[in-house]
C-alpha cells in the first residue's frame, strides 16, 4: 500500500476561487484519514487533486514518495468511490465491477477471480447478474466499493459515499467500511461533512474551513483539545456550549464572570487565562461535562432556566438559558426536570476550554 503527502498544496479555480490554501497533510501507509468540514470548505477539491481529477495550482503531491503532480489519474494506482456511485445502468453488477479491469486489459480468469473475491468480501455474490436499478441504495453502494476493491489500488478515495443512504443504513455501512479497511489493510482517504462519521471512522481527522486546514489529529484529541472555537463547535453532538465571560482576579483568585454567575478557575487553567484579567473571553464546555446540583453552589454552579427537555432514553438533553446565553446539558435520565424550572449545573472546570475572543484560538 502507500503513503500520501500534500506539501503546501493550493487550488485556485479559474475565476479566482482559492478553494484549498497551503494544505500540508501526511497520510501514513494503511491509515484511514477523514477530511471533514462544512460545505464548500475544500475537502472534495483536496480529494480530487489526490485522484488527479483536478490540477494542483501550486505545491507538491507525493504518493509513495513519488511526485505525482503531473501523473494522469489512471497511472496513480488510486480508486475512488463517488457519492452518486457512478454505476453504469445498462451493465450487470459483475460487468460494473469488471469494467475497470477490462479496459486495463486484464485476462478473463483474473477478472473473474477478483470480482468473485470482492463480491465475497462485500456479501453481494447473489447480486452479480442484476442491474443497478434492481438494487437497494445500500447494495449499490457496495457495488461501487466493489469496483474499487477489484483494482487492488494503493489508495482508496471515498467522496461522501454514504450521503444518499438513510440514517440506519449509514450507520451499518460506516461499520462495514471500517471493517473493510481493517481487512484490506489499505490507505484510505474519506471525505464527509458529517462529524459523527469522521469521529467513528477516522484514525486521523483533518478539519477544514474556508479552504484552510484547522487541525489534524485523532478523534479524541480533536474532541478534547480543539485548537480553536471552530473545531470545538464542529466536532461533537450536541455542540460545545460557548459563553462570553469576563476574567477577573478576586482576592488573589481567578474567576470568570458571565454576568449572572461566577465560576472559580484553578490550577493550569487559571494560569492560562491570567493574562486576560480585565478582558472578555469565550468560555467553552461540553454538554456532558456538567453535574446537576439541586441548589446553587457559590463559585461552582450556574443557574439556568429549563427550556426544552429531550428524553433520549439513555440520557436526557436539557436546553436551558441564563439571562445571557443558551446552553445544553446532557444529564442522567433519572433526574426529572420541568420546563421553566431553575436548574443548577456545575461545569467540570478541568475539562473546560477558553478561547481568545479575537482570534478564536484555544488558550488552555
Ligand atoms: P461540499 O461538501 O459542498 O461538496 P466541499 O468542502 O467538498 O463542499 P469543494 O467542492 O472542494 O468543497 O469546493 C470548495 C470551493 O471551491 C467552493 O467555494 C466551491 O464553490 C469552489 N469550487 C468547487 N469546484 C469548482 C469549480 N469547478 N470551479 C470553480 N469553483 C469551484
Amino acid at each position: 500500500m502507500a503513503t500520501v503527502e500534500l506539501k503546501n498544496v493550493n487550488k485556485v479555480y479559474d475565476g479566482g476561487v482559492h478553494a484549498v490554501k497551503h494544505a500540508n497533510i501526511t497520510i501514513q501507509d494503511k491509515e484511514f484519514v477523514v477530511l471533514v468540514g462544512p460545505s464548500g470548505c475544500g475537502k472534495t477539491t483536496t480529494l480530487r487533486m489526490v485522484a488527479g481529477l483536478e490540477d494542483i495550482s501550486s505545491g507538491e503531491l507525493y504518493i509513495d514518495g513519488k511526485l505525482v503532480n503531473d501523473v494522469p489519474p489512471k497511472d496513480r494506482d488510486i480508486a475512488m468511490v463517488f457519492q452518486n456511485y457512478a454505476l453504469y445502468p445498462h451493465m450487470t453488477v459483475f460487468d460494473n465491477m469488471a469494467f475497470g479491469l477490462k479496459i486495463r486489459k486484464y485476462d478473463k480468469e483474473e477478472i473473474q477471480k477478483r470480482v468473485d473475491e470482492a463480491a465475497e468480501i462485500l456479501e453481494i455474490k447473489e447480486l452479480l447478474e442484476r442491474r443497478p436499478k434492481q438494487l437497494s441504495g445500500g447494495q449499490r453502494q457496495r457495488v461501487a466499493v466493489g469496483r474499487a476493491i477489484v483494482r487492488h489500488p494503493k489508495v482508496f478515495l471515498f467522496d461522501e459515499p454514504l450521503s444518499n443512504l438513510d440514517a440506519k443504513l449509514r450507520v451499518q455501512m460506516r461499520a462495514e467500511i471500517s471493517s473493510l479497511h481493517t481487512r484490506l489493510q489499505a490507505t484510505m482517504i474519506y471525505v464527509t461533512h458529517d462529524q459523527v462519521e469522521a469521529m467513528t471512522m477516522g484514525d486521523k481527522i483533518v478539519v477544514m474551513k474556508d479552504g484552510v486546514i484547522q487541525q489534524i489529529g485523532d478523534p479524541l484529541t480533536l474532541y478534547n483539545k480543539p485548537v480553536n472555537r471552530f473545531v470545538a463547535g464542529f466536532m461533537g453532538s450536541p455542540p460545545m456550549n460557548f459563553m462570553n465571560v469576563e476574567v477577573k482576579e478576586e482576592g488573589g483568585k481567578i474567576v470568570i464572570d458571565e454576568g449572572t454567575f461566577k465560576l472559580n478557575v484553578e490550577g493550569k487553567n487559571a494560569e492560562a487565562i491570567k493574562p486576560y484579567v480585565g478582558k472578555s473571553m469565550v468560555f467553552g464546555y461540553r454538554a456532558e461535562d456538567l453535574v446537576y446540583s439541586d441548589k446553587a453552589v457559590d463559585g461552582k454552579s450556574m443557574a439556568v432556566t429549563v427550556g426544552v427537555i429531550e428524553p433520549l432514553g439513555a440520557e436526557t438533553h436539557v436546553y436551558g438559558s441564563t439571562e445571557k446565553h443558551q446552553m445544553i446539558a446532557r444529564v442522567d435520565p433519572h433526574i426529572t426536570f420541568n420546563v421553566g424550572d431553575t436548574a443548577h449545573f456545575k461545569p467540570d472546570m478541568e475539562k473546560v476550554i477558553f478561547f481568545d475572543l479575537e482570534t478564536d484560538d484555544a488558550v488552555n
